[in-house]
C-alpha cells in the first residue's frame, strides 16, 4: 500500500467500502473533518425529530400518560438491552441511567459491599494513575466516605494507583478488593486485555470493574466472555447519544441478587409504585437506577444506538484499525520532522479507536487545526488527540486532515497569538 498511497487511491477504496453508507445517517457541518467523536459523537439524522416527538407529542399531548403509553418507564432497560448487543452482554444485564461518574460510584460501592461479605479484609481499590480523573476521584471519594464513617472501628480503605501492567499484577493480593480500569485509555488510546486482566484479578480474589467510555461503540467488547464483574460507560461518545446523554451500567448476572448500591432511590425499588415505607431492592439490574430519568435525552440515545447495532462492531473495528493505521502512517511520513511523537500503541490488540501524539505546542496546533475545520482535541499534558469514528469518517477525510496538519506545521500557522488563548473546554 505504501508506494501508491495517494488521495485518489484512498478515494477508490472508500468508494468500495460498505460502511461508507453510514456517513449519510449523520448530520455533519460542511467543511468540517470531525476527529472528536470520542469526546462528543456526531448528530445522527432522526435524533432531533425523536426529541421533538418526545416533547411535542408524548409530553405535550400524552402528559403523564406517556410514562405508560409511550414506554418512558421501560426506556432505561429497553435501551440497556439494545446496548448489550455491543458489549457482549445478555438482555437484563444493562441499564441506561445517570452519568458515568455516578455509575462508577454505585459499581465500586456495590463491589466493596460484596467483598465485605466474601473477603472482609480486602480494602484496597486499585486503579491506574493514568485513568480518567473522575475514575480516580470517585474511588478516592468513596474510600474517604467509608473511612470517615468507619473511623472508630479502624476500618481503612485505600486507593492504590498503578503505572503499568507489571505494577498491577504485582499489586494484586490478599488485600485487593477491586480493580477499576478503563478498557481504552482516554489519553493514549491504549487498550487493556480485558479477559486476561479480569482473570488475574479474580485469581487474587478481587472484582473487576471496567469503564467502557472510550470502548463502547468503538471496539468489540465481550463482557460475559471476559467474565467481568461490573462495567460502566458513556453514550455521548462513540455511541452518538447527544451532549450529556445518560450513561450505562452493566452487572454480571451472578451478582444480580446480592449486590447493594448506596443510591437506593425509589426507581431501584422492587415495586416503586407500591410506595412502601422501607426499601426492598429490585432483584435485577434495575437495582442500579436511582430516581426519575431524563426522558428526552435518553430517548435520543436510541437513534445512534440503532446505527451502531446495524453497522456491526466487527466491521466498525476493521475500518477503525485501517483508518488509525493510515492516520499514523500519514502523520509519520507527511509531517515528519515537526516533533510529533506517537503515544498510541501500534499493536492492534492494544489500540482503541483514537490516535494521540505528543508535542510541546499541542494546544496551539489543535487550535489552529480547529480554525481550519479539522476538529480534534487537546489533553494535558501536551497531547493532541484524534478520534477515528468509521461510521462517519473515510480514508480521504484522514488524508485531508493530515494535509491540513502538515500545512499548519509547515507554515508555523499555529504560532499566531489567537491560538494560545485557552478555552474552558479543550
Ligand atoms: C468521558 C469519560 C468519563 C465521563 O464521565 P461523566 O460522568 O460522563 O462526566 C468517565 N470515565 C472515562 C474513562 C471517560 O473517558
Amino acid at each position: 500500500m505504501q508506494t501508491e498511497l495517494s488521495r485518489a487511491s484512498l478515494a477508490q477504496l472508500d468508494a468500495n467500502d460498505p460502511l461508507i453508507r453510514f456517513r449519510e445517517r449523520f448530520q455533519l457541518p460542511e467543511g468540517v473533518i470531525y476527529l472528536d467523536g470520542n469526546s462528543l459523537g456526531a448528530l445522527p439524522h432522526g435524533a432531533a425529530e425523536r426529541a421533538a416527538q418526545v416533547v411535542t407529542q408524548q409530553w405535550g399531548h400524552g402528559l403523564i400518560r406517556s410514562w405508560n403509553d409511550a414506554g418512558w418507564f421501560e426506556l432505561p432497560t429497553r435501551l440497556g438491552d439494545k446496548l448489550a448487543q455491543l458489549l457482549g452482554a445478555n438482555p437484563g444485564e444493562t441499564v441506561v441511567t445517570d452519568t458515568t461518574s455516578l455509575n462508577l460510584f454505585k459499581a465500586l460501592a456495590s463491589a466493596l459491599r460484596i467483598q465485605q461479605v466474601d473477603g472482609p479484609d480486602r480494602r484496597v481499590l486499585i486503579t491506574e494513575r493514568d485513568n480518567f480523573p473522575t475514575d480516580i476521584y470517585i474511588a478516592e471519594g468513596l474510600a474517604d466516605l467509608l473511612n470517615s464513617v468507619g473511623a472508630e472501628t479502624g476500618v481503612s480503605y485505600e486507593v492504590k494507583l498503578i503505572d503499568s501492567e507489571t505494577e498491577l499484577l504485582a499489586a494484586l493480593g490478599d488485600d485487593t478488593a477491586l480493580v477499576s480500569l478503563s478498557h481504552v485509555n482516554y489519553r493514549t488510546g491504549a487498550m487493556w486485555d480485558m479477559a486476561a486482566i479480569t482473570e488475574a484479578v479474580h485469581q487474587a480474589g478481587g472484582l473487576a470493574i471496567w469503564d467502557l467510555a472510550h470502548a463502547a461503540g468503538a471496539v468489540p467488547v465481550a463482557l460475559n466472555a471476559a467474565n467481568a464483574d461490573y462495567a460502566v460507560g458513556c453514550t455521548y461518545k462513540y455511541l452518538n447519544g447527544g451532549p450529556g446523554s445518560p450513561a450505562f451500567i452493566w452487572v454480571n448476572a451472578r451478582h444480580h441478587e446480592r449486590f447493594w448500591q448506596p443510591l437506593s432511590g425509589w426507581w431501584s425499588h422492587q415495586a416503586p409504585f407500591a410506595m412502601a415505607e422501607s426499601y426492598t431492592p429490585a432483584n435485577d439490574v434495575r437495582r442500579f437506577m436511582c430516581g426519575t430519568q431524563p426522558v428526552t435525552s435518553m430517548a435520543m440515545i436510541e437513534v445512534g444506538l440503532d446505527i451502531s447495532v446495524e453497522a456491526e462492531m466487527d466491521k466498525v473495528r476493521a475500518n477503525s484499525l485501517e483508518l488509525t493505521d493510515l492516520f499514523i502512517e500519514l502523520v509519520e511520513t507527511r509531517c515528519a520532522g515537526y516533533g510529533l511523537e506517537l503515544i498510541t500503541p501500534r499493536d492492534h490488540a492494544r489500540r482503541g479507536s483514537h490516535v494521540s501524539f505528543s508535542h510541546p505546542n499541542g494546544y496551539e496546533i489543535i487550535a489552529a487545526l480547529i480554525s481550519r475545520g479539522v476538529i480534534g482535541d487537546y489533553r494535558e499534558p501536551a497531547v493532541l488527540r484524534f478520534g477515528v469514528t468509521p461510521l462517519y469518517l473515510s480514508r480521504t477525510d484522514i488524508w485531508d486532515a493530515v494535509e491540513i496538519l502538515r500545512e499548519v506545521l509547515h507554515t508555523g500557522a499555529w504560532q499566531r497569538e489567537e491560538f494560545t488563548v485557552r478555552n474552558a473546554v479543550t
